[in-house]
């Protein structure tokens, strides 16, 4: 990853246009062809290379100006804690309002790197009308206009100046995350997995501001347990919004390789846990469900299965993902969660030969070959695992265009079957040959 960009101000300045507006076009086409119901405020843009996450904060208090008037000092405070720049954004057409006023008062004794975003200015009047926002005391401003994108490409260029660089892990440890909702439990977990402190080999500090692995040797195992400024300072803010859960979870999401997905047994893998989880299988990470408190839970022999059921009823179609009842309270289940997520780890660096793959594949594929299409017969010829640090396969046809999702998606599932990648995101590409 390199750097997370907030978006904030308040409402109807534009930041769900703007945002739109950068994420890629890719990613809301990979949305649609899955079909899954996924976070809209989260998503990944590039410019000139350089790759960031980009954070609407405001779609997660939309709604009133009353209810924003009282979180805005919340929001963006924790806009502040977890990104590397914040864009604020304000509208020319309405001028500077009170809100913004409240919201440069808090940027201004910010030391990370604040964009002031002039938006709606669609025409010369509206350039002319802006310098009024150098009233707001930040300097500088970028106009732009998020309906015609005038304006924009000077903004990116000094955005991606300042976000960090793409980040080389030190050395080759499991980097794991334990995320969740608020009160799932993940702190005590935390302290349950490591309580003793000689299990404690060495801090890092991360390259990334207010991020810190702290490298473990537990149960046998090595790993790095990615703990952010969110979790260590946990209590700040406590309550159960969305948007906390999501400011907290997307740094220490992207920074792991595993994430291990805590969910509170009692209240359920309800909406917020299914964006948590999203969050972490579009970053391709390893996951691990790990439903907690199920002491608490009055058990039948059903129990397991149905919840079981009732999780893969919503992480469909990618329910090849380990699920564990656990209990940190009883201390039940947690040396296993941590071999599950070890295993997942590896099947993350899973490397298939090339040779292999084919000799496994090809057969498979020549009994269940993709439909025919208008006619012309599609013929795939090899496959390869693409060298990149989580899987992904491309496979090489005469007509890749007409490989459509279920063919790719029953090549998934061999490959899962044939190979163990059980918690891994895995992309399936067709190529030309
Ligand atoms: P948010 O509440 O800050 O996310 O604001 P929205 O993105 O929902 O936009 C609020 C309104 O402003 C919508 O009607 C948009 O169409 C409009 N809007 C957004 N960007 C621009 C722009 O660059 N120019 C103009 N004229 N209108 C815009
Ligand atoms: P966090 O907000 O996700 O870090 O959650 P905490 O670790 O602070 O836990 C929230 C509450 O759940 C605390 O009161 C814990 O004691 C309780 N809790 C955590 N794990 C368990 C468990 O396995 N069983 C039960 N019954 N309670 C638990």
């Amino acid at each position: 990853m390199s750097g997370i960009v907030a978006i904030v101000g308040r409402p109807n300045v534009g930041k769900s246009t703007f945002f739109n507006r950068m994420i890629q076009r890719r990613e809301a086409i990979v949305d649609a062809i899955s079909g899954v119901t996924r976070d809209r405020h989260y998503g990944k843009s590039d410019w000139n290379g350089k790759k960031f996450s980009l954070i609407d904060t405001g779609g997660y208090v939309k709604g009133s100006e009353d209810v924003f008037e009282q979180q805005i000092d919340r929001q963006v405070e924790l806009a502040i804690d977890e990104a590397d720049a914040i864009l604020f954004m304000v509208d020319a057409e309405s001028g500077i309002t009170g809100m913004d006023e409240d919201v440069a008062r808090l940027l201004r004794k910010v030391e990370k790197p604040v964009f002031l975003v002039v938006n709606k200015v669609d025409n010369a009047k509206r350039l002319e009308d802006a310098v009024e926002f150098y009233n707001l005391g930040l300097g500088d401003y970028y106009p732009v206009s998020s309906i015609n994108g005038s304006g924009t490409g000077e903004l990116l260029d000094a955005l991606v100046e300042v976000l960090p660089e793409e980040e080389v892990p030190e050395e080759d440890l499991p980097r794991f995350a334990v995320v969740g909702r608020p009160n799932a439990g993940k702190s005590s977990f935390i302290n349950a997995l490591i309580g003793e402190e000689r299990y404690i080999v060495t801090d890092i500090a991360g390259t990334t501001r207010d991020s810190i692995d702290t490298r473990y040797n537990r149960f046998g195992f090595e790993f790095n347990l990615v703990d952010t400024a969110g979790i260590r300072r946990k209590a700040k803010v406590k309550e159960d919004l969305e948007f906390y859960s999501v400011m907290r979870s997307v740094r220490t999401i992207e920074h792991s390789d595993v994430c291990l997905l805590l969910v509170d047994a009692t209240r359920g893998f309800d909406g917020q846990v299914q964006n948590i989880f999203w969050l972490a299988h579009r970053n391709h990470k390893g996951i691990v469900i790990l439903v907690n408190k199920w002491d608490k839970v009055e058990k039948d022999t059903a129990s397991v299965k149905e919840y079981t059921k009732k999780i893969h009823e919503v992480i469909s179609p990618f329910v090849d993902v380990p699920i564990l009842f656990i209990s940190v309270l009883n201390k039940q289940r947690i040396f296993k969660a941590i071999e599950t997520a070890v295993a997942v780890y590896q099947a993350r660096s899973r490397k298939i030969p090339t040779r292999k793959l084919n000799d496994i594949m090809l057969p498979i594929i020549e009994r269940n070959p993709p439909p025919g299409y208008k006619g012309k017969y599609v013929k795939i010829k090899f496959c390869t695992q693409l060298p990149t640090p989580y899987p992904q396969f491309a496979f090489f046809c005469n007509l890749p265009q007409y490989v459509k999702e279920p063919y790719k998606r029953f090549l998934e599932n061999k490959l899962r079957k044939e190979f163990d990648f059980t918690g891994v995101p895995m992309d399936i590409f067709m190529r030309k040959k």
